[in-house]
């Protein structure tokens, strides 16, 4: 589908349950959150029906996400029949990999292409401090298992933080010397919990630049990239930069969001929503239409610049 801005609306990311293993302090509350009541958040079957209406208008690449959507049982029989949808050319899954050990096979054999997991950095007692909780090698241990399972290629998403992670900078950089992975980072955007965080911690993605100076730019690909990608001379994998706040992609932006309470979000930091939950197969075709035909041309987000959604990242799914 074609929205009112000329841009081909092909990309759909749903968020399958706001709830998380763990509790990224730039994204959850410490305490973590209320569950919600079964009725409110949509089931597996909304959800592939959702996906299959999707499908029909021209939704050729699906994100499953969350909070950690591999928490959210029954979500690999949910990809094997969501991966047999007609016009589904890409079925991905963001994870922080914490799980993935033990869902990697089961994923690839239900037919999910690949994954991106989260990594913010490569130390175990940082690791720790940034989740609250968790173990670093469970999630190189997910890597591990991801790469075995062929979920390939594996993208690694690594949220700069200022004063956090930004000496950290060329050792993900190196990681991609070796192996063919792509090592993406990514602004820390003023949204939920980190809308509170102070200026220091939001630092432009020209810091991987300005740290790696032998990064070399790579072809700019057009339409649906969000992320400039590099490349260090010579290696195998590749370096993006994701930059929602020094550098908007609105004018690229091919995506729609779903929740896990089943609302539409045509734009990331906007506050319209539209529900779909409850909504039969009729309903949801015009209600996805009219979504996609109400994106707005672009946000104005900047490190002080807030979203004007309400929700925290854990619901809308990155
Ligand atoms: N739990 C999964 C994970 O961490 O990969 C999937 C959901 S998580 C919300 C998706 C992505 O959003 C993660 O890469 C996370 O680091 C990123 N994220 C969360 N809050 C963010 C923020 N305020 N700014 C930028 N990225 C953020
Ligand atoms: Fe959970 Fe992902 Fe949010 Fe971290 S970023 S708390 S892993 S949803």
């Amino acid at each position: 589908m074609i929205d009112n801005f000329g841009r081909k609306i092909n990309y759909l990311r749903v968020s399958v349950t706001d709830l998380c293993n763990l509790r990224c302090s730039y994204c959850m509350p410490e305490q973590g959150i209320d569950k919600k009541e079964h009725k409110d958040i949509m089931s597996l079957e909304e959800i592939e029906e959702i996906i299959r209406v999707s499908a029909k208008l021209g939704i050729s690449k699906v994100r499953i996400t969350g909070g950690e959507p591999l928490v959210r049982k029954g979500l690999v029989p949910m990809i094997k029949n969501v991966s047999g949808i007609d016009g589904l050319k890409e079925l991905t899954l963001t994870t922080n990999g914490i799980l993935l050990k033990d869902y990697a096979d089961s994923l690839k054999k239900a037919g999910l292409n690949r994954v991106n997991i989260s990594l913010d950095t490569l130390d175990r007692e940082k690791y720790k401090k940034i989740t609250r909780c968790g173990k670093l090698d469970d999630v190189l241990e997910g890597i591990r298992a991801a790469k075995e399972a062929r979920l390939l290629p594996i993208k690694i998403n690594v949220v700069l933080i200022g004063g956090f992670n930004d000496d950290e900078i060329e050792d993900f950089v190196n990681l991609t010397i070796k192996d063919d992975i792509e090592v993406r980072f990514i602004e820390l955007m003023p949204l939920g919990e980190a809308s509170s965080w102070p200026e220091e911690s939001f630092i432009s993605n020209e810091e991987v630049i300005n740290k790696v100076s032998r990064l070399i730019p790579m072809p700019f690909k057009g339409h649906g990239t969000v992320a400039r990608m590099y490349k260090l001379p010579d290696s195998k994998g590749k370096v993006g930069l994701i930059s929602p706040v020094s550098s908007h992609f609105c004018t690229y932006c091919n995506r729609v969001r779903i929740t896990p309470d089943g609302k539409l979000k045509s734009c990331l930091h906007s506050s319209q929503e539209i529900n779909l939950k409850g909504a039969n197969t009729r309903e949801l075709e015009r209600l996805l239409i009219e979504g996609m035909m109400s994106k707005p041309s672009k946000h104005n987000i900047g490190a002080f610049h807030s979203t004007q959604t309400h929700r925290n990242m854990n619901e809308i799914g990155g």
